[in-house]
């Protein structure tokens, strides 16, 4: 069971058992925390365990006011839209940060789309689109945050963060703000380079070139399209589970090793799209990632290539 909290109550100093944080120790923000709530509600999997606390900052000054009063040795984690993530179904220590309404604004500026961090990546691709600024309809099918796509330089067709990304500001773990400039992200494929752990609070992003809304709108319809045809976006999943190697497609390996269709429990390879892993009713995380292990030694064995994740997975195994 989970429960919320009005921060200043006589609830502050109730203890979960399953908590390792002593609630009455967190300071007292204006956003919402959450305690042990499942954080299946929360990722697209729709599987894991919960965590601790769930933190929903109210706005940029609260979330800085949370990191500025909290102990260093306090775990925390980052949740976009969930939407490249296996949480594993002992759930997560420590704190979760959720960016709310506090951070989805996104505005127009010139040739410059500037835009908080927990922004669904759509709404920006569709805003810089309206206002005739094309560049960023790569972002409309991505299911994610821009929060989520800055950490994982996510990109598709044409594009991928860097290529239009001017800079994004992010908060250090003790709430200091400060402004990376593209080059500063060290962005390779579905990577940040960044050595610390940072939250994205805002980014920047320049249109390529200026376009009519229609002709921009079109091309986001066309990979909206060409995305719902080839992969399983309805279902439960994490998108692709592995990163392509050098060279060659994740998916052709999965398909060589007989991975197409493979189910442990209601854990299944997708058939549409080979490299998607799916839940395809009550799957557990564990049944998810034990899937993804076995095709993955199956194509070190066959064909001599170690695949690595793509989806993040996290969390402590179920006891
Ligand atoms: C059907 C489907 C299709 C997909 N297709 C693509 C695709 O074509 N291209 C692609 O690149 N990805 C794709 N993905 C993967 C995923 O959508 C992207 O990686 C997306 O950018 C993740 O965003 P998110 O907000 O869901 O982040 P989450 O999955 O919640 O988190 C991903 C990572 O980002 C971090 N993070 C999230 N928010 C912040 C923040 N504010 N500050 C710091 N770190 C943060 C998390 O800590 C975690 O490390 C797909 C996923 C699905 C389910």
């Amino acid at each position: 069971m989970s429960w919320t909290l009005s921060v200043g109550s006589a609830k502050l100093d109730q203890r979960k058992d399953s908590c390792y944080i002593m609630i009455s120790e967190l300071p007292k923000v204006r956003g919402r925390y959450t305690v042990n709530e499942s954080l299946s509600n929360y990722v697209w999997f729709k599987v894991g365990g919960p965590a601790d606390v769930i933190f929903k900052p109210a706005d940029l000054d609260d979330l800085v006011f949370f990191l500025k009063h909290t102990s260093p040795e306090l775990d925390i984690f980052t949740l976009g839209l969930g939407s490249n993530v296996l949480i594993r179904d002992g759930g997560m220590n420590g704190v979760v940060i959720r960016l709310g309404r506090g951070f989805t604004e996104c505005r127009i500026e010139n040739d410059m789309i500037i835009t908080g961090a927990g922004a669904l990546d759509r709404n920006v691709a569709l805003t810089a689109a309206d206002a005739g600024l094309a560049g960023l309809e790569f972002l409309a099918s991505i299911p994610g945050t821009i929060g989520g796509a800055l950490k994982m330089n996510a990109g598709c067709y044409d594009g991928e963060v860097k290529d239009v990304l001017v800079w994004a500001k992010a908060l250090d773990m003790q709430g200091n703000l400060k402004t990376y400039s593209v080059e500063e992200l060290k962005y390779t494929y579905r990577h940040c380079g960044l050595d610390e752990p940072v939250i994205f609070v805002e980014a920047c992003f320049k249109a390529k070139e200026r376009l009519p809304s229609t002709v921009i709108h079109d091309k986001i319809n066309d990979f909206l399209a060409r995305r719902e045809a080839s992969q399983p976006i309805r279902s439960k999943t994490g998108g692709s589970t592995f990163k392509n190697p050098e060279g060659v497609k994740a998916w052709e390996l999965v398909d060589k090793v007989g991975g197409r269709g493979l189910k442990i429990g209601d854990a299944q390879f997708s058939e549409k799209h080979c490299n998607f892993l799916i839940n395809t009713n009550n799957a557990t995380a564990a049944d998810i990632e034990a899937l993804g292990e076995l095709v993955r030694s199956k194509v070190l064995q066959e064909c001599g290539v170690d695949l690595h994740w793509e989806i993040m997975r996290i969390g402590k195994p179920a006891q």
